[in-house]
């Protein structure tokens, strides 16, 4: 690269640098800390307030500092900003019991995490509600991120109403600061779109003309008190949008655009490329449209061309959403000629998306390889980059000449590192084969080895893995985490609870044991604690929903198992029982979703050598004698792409490398899957395709309709609808679970079908846990008796 940038680059006191959003959970956790001690009655709503107010000042002030000129607010949130928005508009089902007005903080937090005990978490920590009381919200994912939002609820009809001068209130607080910010709202028609409705046949997006006047309210509302642009987020624009909702698009802005001309309007799509939606996105009468250049890298070309000569367009450059450092001179290279052409007053420079999804600070990491930390960039980092990006651009390089300097030497660093490229892997995954990816036989013919082999009864029962991680096992990980608790006494621990689980499940008379997982911090974690090319971070947390976050593994290089990770743990349980012990591990494709992942190769290449990794550990534990081995794939549904026409792409790969984990062992090995609160009717044939040998899925609380889909594919092979909502402390009756098993046989062959909880029982109690294995052992058997 040469420093041609005096050429092409115009000189203005500097581009406009945005941050879009922050992390707003606090450099310490400061929000979880507030927020749980407001829940347990320790501090009050004032003080909670207090350190909400002090965490969006400590924000403001880093934006600043690090050289960001478009600050947000109203990018905080005490729980979600979607439930933030519900509440904005008075979108409040009638069971919160609100009666108009301001909404109380009670009745914020009763829609987030219901009213009585706590919210309830599926085992590996995802998204779930549930308990008793009013119950909070559904919850799922925003889009294709792990943060998950509370989703809101519509009726038909439904008029709203101004019930919160947040936005507003945020604005006027910065600004009492000294911080002229650029208030956020998620979008009106992706708000709409995001909702639900319990009433049939009627489209959310047909609420849009009641709600848009809340809308100007706070565009107004926020005009007098001086704002100048409004950012609106609708990454609905990424997505497969017909023509209602592009209809209801060029609705709402031209209605917004009208009624508050004053307000100059950044529209935000982010996640993906506008893709068929340009056209839509270019024509909205707004004053900016924010474009997501690191997923949609493709598109820049096109909108510049196409925009409409006034339009400020905002280049979302930096990663919002992976920890990777930046190239600076090739990003610089790309920019230049696009900003000379535009005009400096016509360009902002961002991150692709809000910085939610990153953590806040990498200097807070102290253990980290020296290497790996140079690779890496949190949310400061990013700051500091898109600074340096806009003083470049607008003829200060000399100024930034340092860091420019630096970013390219770690990136060439980086390239060159044998800390990520492992020749060996380079060559196992040049010689996969089909083969590999192909078991022995066919179903049939392992089935009937696998039944003459095992001799199981009908209606086999099992369960899906963890056993209760009760405050004792937490307890002895933390104390062997501090060191304070010594490897040997740790293991003798953790045997003593193996050892107590399994001789109780032969007690109760399950049919196929496991060993409970006391000895795994996270399903995800464990595995890449003990994978080569993966790291963990010590204060890298990222918002997973509410005052839960979550730590993600940072997948850097090539992935490889240098030793055996579970069958030490696996050899030691079977020996307790001659009962069949299933063996345990996470898959690839839920590795790879719940981790950052590299960008220096594809996701599918990435996944590919996870995939090799775990079939080491397959084949190794079938040597040992494993005859059951379960791989995980709870997160395989989550790795969809946004648009549709990908689908067949990521199935592909996806299944591709299950197989290719799996496939490594002889007919005789029962290969299990498992997978959490998914929806199958679109991916069935996905799920078929992985032919795994049983798969038990969550299916209580559907009443087993989620069945319906493997029922019309005729899926032949074997199936755990589960018959115990592990979400809820409630103990089920065998009455209950024996009439959800009368609905599976409905749609099962007997032959087909296991009897499971819906997941891993990881988050309940003992208590809960022993009666309701009970019942369900109790259920098989009345069921074997009607067979
Ligand atoms: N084996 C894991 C467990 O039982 C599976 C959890 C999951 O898929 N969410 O906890
Ligand atoms: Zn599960």
């Amino acid at each position: 690269m040469s420093n041609s940038s005096t050429s092409t680059t115009l000189t203005v006191a500097t581009l406009d640098v945005a941050t879009l959003g922050t992390p707003r959970i606090g450099p310490r956790r400061e929000l979880k800390t507030a927020l749980e001690s407001f829940w347990a009655g320790k501090i009050d709503e004032k003080s909670l307030f207090a350190t909400a107010a002090e965490l969006r000042a400590a924000n403001w002030a880093r934006q600043k500092a690090r050289g960001v000129t478009v600050i947000p607010s109203n990018d905080f949130s005490l729980y979600d900003q979607v439930l933030d928005t519900s509440v904005m508009v008075g979108a409040i089902p009638a069971i919160y019991g609100w009666k108009g007005g301001s909404v109380p903080l009670a009745t914020y937090f009763a829609m987030a995490r219901g009213s009585e005990g706590e919210g309830e978490t599926c085992s590996h920590g995802h998204a779930h509600h549930g308990g008793h009381g009013v119950p909070a919200q559904e919850m799922t994912k925003w889009f294709d991120t792990n943060y998950h939002y509370m989703v809101p609820e519509f009726t038909r009809g439904q008029t709203f109403a101004l019930s919160s001068t947040k936005p507003i209130d945020e604005y006027k607080e910065a600004k009492a600061l000294g911080y002229q910010t650029r208030p956020v709202l998620v979008g009106p028609v992706t708000f709409l779109k995001l909702g639900k409705s319990k009433e049939e046949g009627f489209d959310t997006l047909s609420l849009l003309d009641n709600l848009l006047p809340v809308y100007v309210e706070v565009l107004k509302r926020l005009a007098a008190e001086g704002a100048e642009w409004v950012q609106i987020d609708e990454p609905c624009l990424v997505l497969d949008l017909d023509d209602t909702a592009r209809q209801a698009l060029r609705r709402a802005y031209a209605v917004l655009a009208e009624a508050v001309p004053q307000i100059r309007i950044m529209l935000a799509a982010y996640f993906g490329d506008l893709g068929d939606n340009r056209d839509t996105a270019l024509a909205l009468p707004v004053a900016g449209l924010h474009l997501d250049l690191v997923r949609g890298a493709d598109q820049l070309a096109a909108v510049v061309a196409k925009a409409p000569k006034q339009l400020v367009l905002s280049l979302g450059v930096i990663d919002g959403r992976n920890i990777w450092r930046a190239d600076l001179p090739s990003l610089l290279e790309k920019l230049e000629p696009v900003v000379a052409g535009l005009g400096g007053g016509r360009v902002q420079i961002a991150p692709s998306c809000s910085m939610l999804h990153v953590p806040i600070d990498l200097d807070a990491e102290t253990g980290l390889d020296a290497d790996v930390k140079e690779w890496l960039a949190f949310s400061l980092q990013k700051m500091s980059e898109l600074a340096v990006l806009g003083r470049a651009l607008s003829g200060h390089r000399d100024e930034v000449a340092d860091q420019i300097a630096a970013s390219k030497a770690a990136a060439a660093k980086r390239k060159a590192s044998p800390k990520i490229h492992n020749p060996a892997v380079a060559k196992r995954m040049q010689a996969i084969t089909d083969q590999m990816r192909r078991r022995n036989s066919p179903f049939d013919a392992r089935a009937k080895i696998q039944h003459a082999r095992f001799g199981l009864p009908l209606f086999p029962t099992t369960t899906i893995g963890s056993f209760p991680q009760t405050a004792d096992v937490r307890k002895a990980r933390a104390a062997h985490t501090k060191g304070t608790l010594g490897d040997a006494q740790y293991e003798e621990f953790l045997k003593e609870e193996t050892a107590r689980a399994v001789r109780w499940q032969e007690e109760i008379g399950l049919d196929v044991l496991v060993h409970g997982e006391f000895e795994r911090n996270d399903m995800v974690q464990y595995f890449g604690e003990q994978l080569e090319g993966f790291t963990f971070t010590k204060q890298g947390w990222v918002q997973s929903y509410g005052s839960r976050y979550v730590r993600p593994p940072v997948l850097f290089g090539d992935v490889s198992r240098p030793k055996p990770m579970t069958l030490d743990w696996w050899r030691y349980s079977q020996s307790l029982t001659k009962r069949p012990m299933k063996a345990m591990l996470t898959g690839p494709v839920t590795i790879l979703n719940w981790s950052f992942v590299r960008d220096d190769v594809a996701r599918s290449e990435a996944c590919r050598q996870i995939a090799l990794a775990i079939r080491d550990e397959v084949v190794d534990l079938e040597k040992a004698g494993a005859r059951m081995i379960q791989i995980d794939e709870a997160a395989l549904r989550e790795g969809l792409p946004l648009r549709r026409s990908q689908w067949t792409t990521y199935l592909d790969w996806a299944v591709e490398s299950f197989r290719l984990c799996s496939s490594g062992v002889a007919d005789e090995t029962q290969i299990h899957t498992h997978m959490c609160y998914s929806e199958f009717n679109d991916i069935i044939d996905a799920i078929g395709a992985m032919d795994a040998d049983v798969i038990s899925i969550e299916t209580s609380r559907s009443k087993m309709e989620l069945l319906d889909a493997f029922k019309t594919y005729r899926y032949p092979n074997e199936i755990g609808p589960g018959v115990y909502d592990i979400h809820s402390p409630r103990v089920p009756d065998v009455a209950e679970m024996k009439e959800l098993l009368v609905l599976a046989r409905k749609r099962l062959n007997d032959a087909q079908i296991w009897i499971n909880p819906d997941c891993g029982l990881k988050t309940r109690k003992w208590d809960e846990v022993r009666p309701a294995l009970v019942n369900m052992v109790a259920a098989a058997k009345e069921l074997r008796a009607l067979a």
